[in-house]
């Protein structure tokens, strides 16, 4: 089609769902505009440089590689031509005081760990990947489409799957159909803290999380995760998308129930036939919507995750020794998480969350120095904790922890570098409540009751990234650009042809 002719996209931030549905779109023979307010791509998951050390603001995960896998594919190529991925194994080091655990894909080899640290466990976990793998199988498919209409529940696919979803009981219920000790109702269950919930909240069927991480394992990407937005962006221009950075939206420009374009902060205006949404869904229904914003008391009263406390270190030293990934968990985790849950309560008894990527990975810190990521689960800034007071002093107690529960034991004077973001940078940095995973995922917040990927009220808005179905991690906000795109394309009537990889992943789960 000529160019002239083409129906012109217009994609509000270039996170990891705008860049999808971006890559998809501009596939499939529309004219595509990507309007990102930031100097460079990615979002959250994008590079933060410091003094000469690469670190990824956000992700530092890659679960369920077959999903961005699709996306390339369908543009043309594999991942791996443009990303060099490594399958960690282990995947990731638990600490519990003096007990740690190795966690592994392979499902011998795990078995093996679990027997040695925690006998007579092996059973509960074998039976947890066979029952898993069905419940994997039935759940899955219901991700892929969007709920616009509460007669969405009645497809077939998400028939055989609501007897997952219908029920009361928390991802902790459900460990504990397979595991006695509680550590290790803990190694399957702490992944609800990716969705930014608690265990003991966070509704069942989310008990797929661990699964899918020790089946599919976890990866890392040489250079960083944020290489993911990078490869994403490449793709997109070649495909003949438009990519403007530093160019931050006032306003979306509506008539009626459509969406005309946008206008951006210096006043120009690019019109469009209809636009997607990527920035920070609570941010954006309350500043982008021109005259239709939703009120801020209204936002607030739904139901959002929990922060992180983040510290990037600059050492002038490799601890060898100290994994890729290393979770330690607080002494008391359930009062920690009930801390967060009460979103008032910044603990002192943290769980903490240590990258050391430069043991796998040589490109991200100047030679013989590497760099730290540190994350800490915490309150988000609905009752304003005055962080800016506070932040050095709680950076202190985490990295003294650091210092007494590993190896680690001279890092405060190895630093050579260090920024710390805390909920309130999170923010300021258009982040609604400081909440980084998003709207939190409780039943009232899911499927036909989570933001729709084609935004209620208008004939030709669309949302992605993780406020929207199916939710906050990259798999699924990678596919709610997929959604969105399909979407765009039945509106407009464009043909397109699907790629699936997941069902043969599905089919050996
Ligand atoms: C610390 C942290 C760790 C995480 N770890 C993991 C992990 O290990 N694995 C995992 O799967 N997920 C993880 N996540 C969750 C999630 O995958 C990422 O947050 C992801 O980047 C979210 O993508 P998104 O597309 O929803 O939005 P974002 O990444 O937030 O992208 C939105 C984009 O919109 C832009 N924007 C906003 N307003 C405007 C405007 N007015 N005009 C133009 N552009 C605008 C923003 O600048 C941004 O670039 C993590 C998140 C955080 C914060």
């Amino acid at each position: 089609m000529p160019a002239g002719n083409k129906k012109h996209i217009l994609i509000v931030g270039a996170g990891p769902g705008g860049l999808t549905a971006g890559m998809l779109l501009a596939h499939r023979g529309f004219r595509v505009t990507i309007v990102e307010k930031n100097d460079r791509v990615g979002g959250r998951n994008s590079e933060l440089n410091l003094d000469g050390f690469s670190f990824d603001l956000g992700p530092t995960f890659l679960h369920q590689k077959f999903c961005l896998d699709e996306i390339f594919a369908e543009t043309g190529s594999r991942s791996e031509d443009h990303l060099d991925f490594v399958d960690l194994n282990p995947m990731t080091r638990l600490s519990w005081g003096d007990t740690s655990l190795h966690t592994y894909s392979d499902t011998e080899k795990m078995s093996a760990e679990i027997e040695e640290v925690f006998p007579g466990s092996s059973e509960g976990f074998r039976r947890y990947m066979r029952e898993h793998a069905e419940k994997f199988r039935k759940i899955y498919p219901s991700l892929q489409h969007p709920y616009h209409s509460p007669t969405s529940f009645l497809r077939p696919g998400l028939l055989r799957a609501l007897p997952y979803v219908l029920t009361n009981r928390s991802v902790h219920d459900v460990l504990g159909d397979y595991f006695d000790e509680e550590r290790l109702k803990l190694a399957f269950t702490f992944q609800a803290k990716y969705l930014g919930m608690s265990p003991w909240h966070c509704p069942a069927l989310f008990s797929i999380l661990s699964f899918t991480e020790y089946r599919y394992g976890v990866y890392h990407v040489q250079g960083g995760l944020n290489r993911i937005s990078h490869a994403m962006a490449d793709v997109f221009t070649k495909l003949g998308g438009e990519l403007r950075l530093e160019a931050p939206v006032k306003q979306l420009r509506m008539s009626g129930k459509n969406l005309t374009g946008a206008e951006l902060e210096n006043g120009e205006v690019i019109h469009a036939d209809a636009v997607v949404v990527n920035a920070d869904y609570g941010h954006a229904a309350t500043r982008l919507f021109n005259g239709h914003n939703a009120s801020e008391d209204k936002m607030r009263g739904k139901q959002f995750s929990c922060s992180t406390f983040m510290i990037y270190l600059g050492i002038d030293k490799l601890y060898e020794n100290e994994p890729h990934h290393h979770i330690i968990f607080a002494d008391d985790y359930k009062a920690n998480v009930a801390d967060i849950q009460s979103q008032r309560h910044v603990s002192d008894d943290m769980s903490i969350y240590v990258r050391n990527s430069c043991v796998t990975d040589p490109h991200v810190a100047p030679a013989g120095q590497s760099g730290l990521y540190i994350l800490v689960p915490t309150i988000n800034t609905r009752h304003g904790f005055d962080w800016e007071n506070h932040k050095e002093a709680y950076a202190d107690k985490i990295l003294r922890r650091i210092e007494e529960r590993t190896s680690m034991k001279d890092l405060r004077s190895r630093i050579i570098t260090k920024r710390i973001i805390s909920p309130a940078d999170w923010e300021s940095s258009s982040i609604f409540m400081g909440a980084t995973f998003n709207l939190a995922h409780t039943m009232r917040q899911m499927l036909y009751f989570r933001p729709h990927n084609r935004f209620n009220g208008f004939n030709n808005c669309y949302l992605v990234g993780g406020g929207t179905h199916p939710g906050s991690g990259l798999p699924t906000i990678y596919e709610s650009g997929r959604i969105s795109a399909n979407l765009i394309c039945e509106q407009f009537g464009m043909p397109y042809q699907p790629v699936d990889l997941a069902s043969a992943y599905l089919r050996d789960a």
